[in-house]
């Protein structure tokens, strides 16, 4: 593992797209429906318990969470969609802002997209990878939770996952994960290198 993923720390939230850092260098958004173990994913991938709040409460995560892993490269924990229990006045204000994170970014170079094994291309999920697809965006999925099927089960989702993902986006990518038991880290860490060092900066 590259020690700068564990070196990562929080550097700023933004509600608007205007108190984000500067659109410069490289930055990787973090996306999915809330409670999709988005936070968890982030905490396990950066080796820190604390560093992106995870929550049972859905939707809390309502701003744009920046985290610098050096001047250059910063991840990005985006508010989860899909969310039900909050104000639509609330909800819309936060799509708002995530869309236009996603449209104007000059500095985003690819999209890690969590989805609950159990529940894989909701509407939203589609949503996003036909619009990153759209804009030649890459996506990475992790399939989280995958402690929740036995062995088999969750091989055989990620099997059939495969063809169904090539519908939605041609340059896309899937895997296991599971932040509980720890397993396929090493699989999105390759991923995230290739975005981060392997990318010409703006
Ligand atoms: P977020 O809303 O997408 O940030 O999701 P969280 O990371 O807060 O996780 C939502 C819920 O799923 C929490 O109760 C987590 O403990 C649980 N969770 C997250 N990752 C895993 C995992 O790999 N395995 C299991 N069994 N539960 C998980």
């Amino acid at each position: 593992m590259n020690p700068c993923y564990q070196q990562v720390q929080f550097l700023t939230s933004a509600a608007r797209l205007s108190q984000a850092p500067k659109d410069e260098g490289i930055e990787v958004a973090f996306v999915g429906r809330s409670n999709a173990g988005k936070s968890s994913a982030i905490n396990v991938l950066c080796r820190n318990k604390n560093l992106a709040r995870t929550s049972k409460t859905p939707g809390r995560t309502q701003l744009l969470n920046f985290f610098s892993l050096n001047e250059q490269a910063r991840l990005v924990d985006l508010p989860g969609y899909g969310f039900a229990k909050v104000a639509n006045q609330v909800k819309q204000q936060w799509q708002g802002v995530l869309a236009q994170y996603l449209e104007e970014r000059e500095c985003l170079v690819g999209i890690m997209m969590m989805m609950d094994i159990r529940h894989p291309f909701k509407n939203y999920d589609i949503q996003m990878l036909e619009w990153a697809n759209h804009i030649g965006l890459p996506v990475h999925i992790l399939l989280t939770k995958a402690d929740k099927l036995k062995k088999n089960a969750a091989r055989n989702t990620l099997f059939k996952a495969k063809p169904q993902l090539s519908q939605y986006h041609n340059n896309a990518s899937i895997q296991l994960f599971s932040a509980l038991k720890k397993n396929g880290i090493d699989e999105a860490h390759l991923i995230l290198d290739h975005w981060f060092f392997s990318t010409e900066k703006n």
